[in-house]
């Protein structure tokens, strides 16, 4: 996925970022027709790691003990105990 970050352009003197304008802030070249500055962006559901099997299968374990333990108590308290 490409965006555009509008308002800046790459110098195409000394090739850095500088906002759009007549010309550079750096090198005082003319940068009328400079290129918009492109970026490249991850898409965000590739930042987040993706849980492996056995990290969800300890997760669900976890939870079942929870409510195990959740179960001795009701059963407790209505007497099944
Ligand atoms: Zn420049």
């Amino acid at each position: 996925m490409e965006i555009e970050i509008v308002g800046q352009v790459k110098c195409p003197e000394c090739g850095n970022i500088v906002p759009k304008g007549r010309y550079c802030i750096f090198c005082r070249a003319d940068i009328t027709n400079a290129p918009p500055v492109i970026t490249k962006k991850e898409p965000e559901e590739k930042e987040k790691k993706e849980m492996s099997l056995e990290e969800r299968l300890e997760l669900l374990e976890e939870e079942l003990n929870k409510l195990k333990k959740d179960i001795d108590v009701l059963k407790r308290a209505i007497g099944l105990i």
